[in-house]
């Protein structure tokens, strides 16, 4: 038996080390909203005989995944997880045979000062860690649909349509993320109302914390001298 603890994510204190600087006000301001009408999941250890509790042991795989991503953006691991099996994982970087991110290989991650985070994936060659996930699943012929899809930071939006449009059942992330654009923020809660079983955080320490940061990135939200 599990002992998942369900919340409102009213609780959640959002992470100072992740977001953009050029975050606004109006941003983290949404953030709270955005946190309110979702759900926060606070998990442990088992009580009953001593183990992680499954959403808990999930996450900490896409830890563990995460471990193996390529770009100069942050760290992601995805763990794609049907009738509780893990059925395919990911993590973020170029496609394969070409020069990794952290080699300079995309351009649109080697200009931080042109493209700020979370803006131009569209010019991004690096896969993020869920499409990786959906898309060794395609490569070997997996059914995705009705899956859950377990991820170290909030889906972006390419990410999020693109699960929608998979299958996927349901979200489990670990770290927050925000689009830095306030006025596309309705619009990213419309996808995230579109899983069945929704879009929730996972609330466990993160072992690698932060080292999941590419530490050669600006620290986000530093004041100026
Ligand atoms: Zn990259
Ligand atoms: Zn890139
Ligand atoms: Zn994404």
């Amino acid at each position: 038996m599990c002992n998942y603890v369900e919340q409102e994510a009213s609780h959640f204190i959002p992470s100072t080390t992740f977001y953009p600087s050029p975050l606004s006000l109006n941003a983290l301001s949404w953030l709270a909203v955005a946190a309110a009408g979702s759900t926060l999941i606070a998990t442990g250890v088992d009580v009953t005989d001593g183990r992680l509790d499954f959403r808990e042991y999930y996450m900490n795989v896409t830890f563990a995944v995460r471990k193996r991503a390529n770009c100069k953006g942050y760290k992601v691991g995805a763990v794609l997880v049907a009738d509780n099996r893990i059925i395919s994982t990911g993590y973020n970087g170029v496609p394969e045979g070409m020069t990794n991110c952290l080699d300079g290989g995309c351009d649109r991650c080697n200009q931080p000062e042109r493209f700020q985070s979370g803006m131009g994936y569209d010019v991004c060659i690096c896969v993020h860690a869920e499409e990786n996930a959906l898309l060794s699943a395609a490569r070997f012929g997996i059914r995705v649909g009705n899956s859950e899809m377990y991820t170290t930071v909030r889906p972006c939006f390419s990410c999020m349509k693109e699960m929608h449009q998979a299958g996927i059942m349901a979200v489990y992330f670990h770290r927050e993320w925000i689009h830095p654009d306030p006025g596309l923020q309705s619009q990213y809660r419309a996808l995230e109302n579109r899983f069945p079983g929704g879009v929730k955080r996972v609330d466990i320490a993160d072992p690698d914390d932060p080292d999941w940061v590419y530490p050669k990135k600006p620290a986000p939200l530093a004041k100026s001298p």
